[in-house]
């Protein structure tokens, strides 16, 4: 890796290469808690999903975030049939999430039967899983 010596005057954030995510270090951070993203820095799009160029204001300038792993539960479904990986789970919730700070994400959470297991704008926070996919529990 080239270095550099950056000083004051010199200094400029806007610059800085944005640092991209791949996939599977995206997976990685997921797999430690961690909720890693996508921003953009023209209209402050946040993202979970990768992207080049914000699909709204058509900015190439895009950084990597990490958002809060809390959010509040915007709407879901019961499901209580379930492939096999999620057996353990059953009955889940599958839910849209808007976090406290990030985007909205869609994402289990486990052993909910009935509504009133889950009021809308419950809040939850993101628990890795060895399953696949986004896993929240009622916080
Ligand atoms: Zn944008």
């Amino acid at each position: 890796m080239e270095q550099r010596t950056v000083t004051e005057t010199t200094r400029d954030d806007h610059l800085a290469p944005a640092p991209q995510l791949s996939l599977k270090q995206q997976k990685e951070a997921f797999k430690d808690g961690k909720l890693v993203g996508f921003h953009c820095a023209g209209c402050k799009l946040d993202r979970l999903s990768p992207m080049t160029r914000c699909p709204k204001c058509k900015s190439p300038d895009i950084t990597t975030r990490e958002f809060s792993k809390t959010g509040k539960v915007v709407s879901y479904t019961i499901q209580s049939v379930a492939a096999e990986q999620f057996l353990n789970e059953v009955p889940f919730a599958f839910a849209l999430i808007q976090l406290d700070d990030g985007p909205r994400v869609s994402g289990l959470i486990p052993w909910i039967g009935k509504e009133k297991d889950l009021p809308i704008g419950q809040k939850v926070e993101y628990t890795p899983s060895y399953a696949a996919g986004m896993r929240f529990e009622k916080r």
